[in-house]
């Protein structure tokens, strides 16, 4: 590859010391589509290595007090706080595995090792090979943070062949994944002759319900939010939105003028709500389905096909499109059942209460769900019946991170509290409901 020189190169972390690896893959600027950086492409000799420098980093390390632990672990926090502008710019008892994906990539890693290392595991922990760059800078803090070699390795490649060893390896029996429910599958086939612990945190085909009372001032620009953030690529974003058919055409009108508003635009301009999607593949898939719903007849009212685009020339390249709206889509459509993990959104009318309950059951997934209403006995009742980890009412994204999070069905398992619980949000309080 020409110009391979000049690349930042990534190495793997292992036993506090960065090693190369003998082979590399190219990982991809999506604002333009160039090559911007070598990540190793480390196979089943990596897992090897990480294995036993977690394995010999385990008996000191989870012998320490837990207050010793948690002082390692603040220093850390600290030298990662110090370095937020660098970061900004590059986009118990054994040894874990930890498997984090591309859309929230130094977040995803870092609660899945703060709380494994601060119990005394030692980890393992494999990036997604699409974003890979944050990781290997917090490598580079581990040191000057007192994480004793071996604690926590760092080996980057793609799923198939560095993931699949580290699951597959007999010496690793935690599995901590992140990611989709395809892979998850895979990953429950390969661990079960070890009879793994697991835990999933998968996907989602998360509604929102708007019901006739709601306030719309509110509903309108955080539900445009919670559709089109991060590009959609958050697990935790609305793909269906319901609303009552006595608003209906109230609600579209305001909201696809509120989309249209949401600007698509390249990192360094300040008044983008939306930057490029993570690859070129997954652009693909995402415009695969709005292609797929225009021939089932459903109607596209903003966004792909329909509205134009304008990026500076050297960003023609990158992995753009419009935030999109979806309506007359039938429910079995996969665009209102399969996660599409981009900026699409479906909206459908309802009538009753009842009826959208179901609907919004009605798919595998059951990770998030936005209830719009000013009857709190109205909300609390659907919120009851929503089959699904999270339930926010009026808001979107408020966060309480000391309750269990996660996903029922298809969106996950390994949740504390298990099924039998789901979170409820409010914007004025948080409390967890047993059902
Ligand atoms: P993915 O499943 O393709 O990949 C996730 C990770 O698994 C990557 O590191 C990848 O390299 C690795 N992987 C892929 N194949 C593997 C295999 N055979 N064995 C072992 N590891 C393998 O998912 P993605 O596209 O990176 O991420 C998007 C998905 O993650 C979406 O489904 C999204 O909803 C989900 N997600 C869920 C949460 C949550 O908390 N529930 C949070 C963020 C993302």
């Amino acid at each position: 590859m020409a110009g391979t020189n000049a690349l930042m190169t990534l190495e793997n972390f292992i036993n506090g010391k960065f090693v190369p690896c003998n082979s590399y893959i190219d990982s991809y600027d999506p604002s333009t589509g160039e090559v911007y950086c070598r990540v190793p492409n480390s196979g089943k000799e990596e897992i090897e290595a990480a294995v036993e420098a977690a394995r010999a980093a385990f008996p000191g390390w989870s012998a320490r007090s837990p207050q010793e632990r948690s002082k390692v672990l603040y220093r850390l926090a600290d030298l990662l706080e110090q370095s937020l502008e660098e970061l900004a710019q590059a986009e118990s008892r054994d040894q874990a595995g930890l498997i984090s994906p591309w859309n929230l990539p130094l977040y995803l890693l870092t609660w899945k090792v703060a709380p494994a290392i601060a119990a005394g595991n030692t980890v393992i922990a494999k990036p997604s090979e699409l974003t890979s760059v944050t990781a290997w800078m917090m490598c580079k803090l581990l040191e000057k943070a007192g994480v004793p070699p071996g604690v926590v390795n760092i080996v980057f490649g793609t799923g198939p062949r560095v993931g699949e060893a580290l699951v597959a390896h007999p010496e690793v029996p935690l599995i901590s994944f992140t990611g989709s429910q395809p892979t998850a599958e895979r990953i429950i086939h390969l661990s079960a002759p070890h009879c793994k612990k697991l835990s999933l945190e998968l996907g989602g085909k998360n509604p929102a319900i708007i019901f006739e009372d709601a306030n719309l001032e509110e509903c309108i620009p955080t539900t445009v939010k919670s559709s089109f953030a991060n590009q959609g690529e958050i697990c935790l974003c609305t793909s269906r939105i319901f609303v009552q058919r006595s608003i209906y055409e109230e609600f579209l009108e305001k909201f696809v003028e509120a989309t249209r508003r949401w600007k698509v635009g390249i990192p360094s301009d300040p008044l983008a709500s939306m930057g490029a999607l993570i690859s070129k593949a997954h652009l693909e898939k995402v415009r695969s389905y709005i292609k797929k719903a225009r021939s089932e007849g459903a109607q596209i009212l903003c966004g792909e096909g329909v509205d134009t685009l304008s990026l500076p020339a050297k960003n023609q390249g990158g992995y753009f499109m419009l935030p999109t709206v979806i309506t007359h889509i039938k429910d079995e459509s996969c665009c209102m059942k399969e996660e599409i993990f981009g900026p699409v959104t479906c909206v459908v009318p309802f009538d009753s209460e009842e009826e959208v309950i179901q609907r919004a059951n009605s798919v595998k997934y059951g990770l998030a769900a936005t209830v719009w209403s000013c009857n709190v006995g109205r909300v609390h009742r659907v919120a009851k019946k929503l089959q699904s980890g999270l339930v926010w009412t009026n808001c979107w994204l408020i966060r309480e991170l000391n309750l269990p999070f996660g996903g029922m069905k298809s969106s996950g398992v390994g949740r504390e509290g298990g099924k039998d619980s789901y979170e409820f949000f409010t914007e004025v309080k948080t409390i967890t409901i047993k059902h």
